[in-house]
């Protein structure tokens, strides 16, 4: 197969809600921008897991985040921000985002977007990356950009670079999780949300099904007869096994389906692929940003995003721990922790910034992943326009 060599400013790796958002604001700044992406839609996690809820929002948007917001609410009148509690998420349909950010990348003129696309080989100086091969179903590919943005999430650039990063053992990482979509539910009571975690604590606790399942909840989807049920499993637990998802759906469907009769004739609609971890592997930055800077609502001189969310860490034994700021309170995230201490045109965005692990656990919401893609697209661009070659 014959390699195609090309030339960018700026490459970004994954087009998950963070990938997307940099490529937009990179195009927009002048920047020939390629976005990389091994599915063959947008939207990463969101998409994957079918999540419904962008946490992490300032109460008042501008730029790419104001864009996808009033994309969601035109495409769908319910589509809009409630409150959680202390919280407040903007709720939105899993399939109306895809559609978002399709429409969005469509309208840059800057921007080349290659789905079913994988990067296999990073070549670097040691100091600066200088080129990266692709692979396609159909074609092999080179590129030479001047700057580079890890959005994969999983942080596949910073590991392929050798650039200095930030990894926990499994043991230690948060859980990570998946979903899946039940249909033909017969529910008149509306309590499935309070329902569902209670009888799988009660089998955990029965020793019927792994103590890391009781953390499993249910939301209703906009018809109450179906609704997404999310698990949250350790690391270790199925990372290198084959079918886990359909496996841990199965069982807990099953259950389900034995002690509650709204899911007697219930099916499986539609179930993700692959677990989603929540933590893995960071960019070990100019700055890492920790649990304190956060809970102290620490601002930065060269601030590139604010963070709202709490740091909401899933213990692997504990499940779902909060740690709020005060109210109304907000945290500032430097450029620093955006840019590689050692591969200076190397940036991360997304999940993958320069944070700890007790940090990551606000960071990594999508609301703030959108603010940190644009900032990435920006930097990036920038540092691309001082390169010459
Ligand atoms: C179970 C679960 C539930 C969650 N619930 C919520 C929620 O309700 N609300 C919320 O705001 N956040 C939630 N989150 C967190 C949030 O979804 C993610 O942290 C966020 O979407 C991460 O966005 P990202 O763009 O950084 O990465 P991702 O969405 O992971 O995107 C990375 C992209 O890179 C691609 N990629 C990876 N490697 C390569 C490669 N080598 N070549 C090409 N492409 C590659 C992937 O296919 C993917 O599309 C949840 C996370 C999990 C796991």
């Amino acid at each position: 197969m014959k390699i195609r060599e090309l030339t960018c400013d700026v490459l970004i790796v994954g087009a998950g809600i963070a990938g997307v958002s940099a490529a937009i604001s990179a195009s927009r700044k002048g920047a020939k921008t390629i976005l990389i992406e091994k599915n063959s839609y947008p939207g990463g996690t969101a998409i994957d897991c079918r999540l419904q809820q962008l946490c992490g929002l300032y109460p008042k948007n501008t730029g790419i985040a104001a864009e996808i917001i009033s994309g969601l609410k035109k495409l769908n009148p319910k589509n809009k921000f409630i409150r959680l509690g202390k919280l407040e998420v903007f709720s939105f349909q899993p399939e109306n985002l895809t559609n978002v950010l399709r429409q969005l990348t469509q309208k840059e003129k800057n921007l080349q977007i290659y789905y079913n696309a994988t990067i296999t080989e990073v070549k670097n100086t040691g100091q600066s990356i200088i080129s990266l091969k692709m692979i396609t179903p159909r074609q092999k590919f080179k590129f030479t950009p001047k700057a580079v943005i890890d959005a994969s999430g999983e942080g596949c650039i910073i590991k392929l670079s050798k650039a200095a990063s930030l990894l926990a053992p499994k043991t230690r990482r948060q859980l990570a999780g998946f979903t899946f979509q039940v249909c033909k539910l017969r529910d008149s009571s509306g309590l499935l949300t309070l329902k569902v975690p209670y009888y799988l604590t009660l089998a955990a606790k029965q020793k019927e099904i792994s103590p890391y399942l009781r953390f499993t909840n249910f939301t209703y989807l906009l018809r109450k007869n179906s609704g997404i049920i999310k698990l949250n499993l350790p690391a270790q637990s199925y990372l290198g096994q084959e079918n886990t998802t359909k496996k841990y759906a199965l069982l807990i469907h099953r259950h389900l389906q034995k002690v509650l009769p709204e899911f007697k004739n219930s099916q499986i609609q539609w179930l993700t692929k692959e677990v989603h971890e929540r933590q893995g592997r960071c960019l070990w930055g100019k700055q890492i940003l920790t649990e304190k800077d956060i809970l102290s609502a620490k601002k930065f001189p060269h601030a590139i995003a604010k963070g709202y969310w709490p740091i909401e860490f899933w213990h692997p034994q504990k499940g779902q721990q909060i740690k709020y700021l005060k109210t109304n309170q907000f945290y500032e995230i430097p450029l620093e922790c955006l840019k590689s201490k050692n591969i200076i045109n190397l940036f991360a965005t997304g999940r993958c910034i320069s944070v700890t692990p007790m940090a990551l656990a606000s960071t990594r919401v999508m609301g703030t992943c959108i603010y940190l893609g644009e900032a990435a697209g920006k930097a990036a661009a920038l540092l691309s326009q001082q390169i010459r070659r």
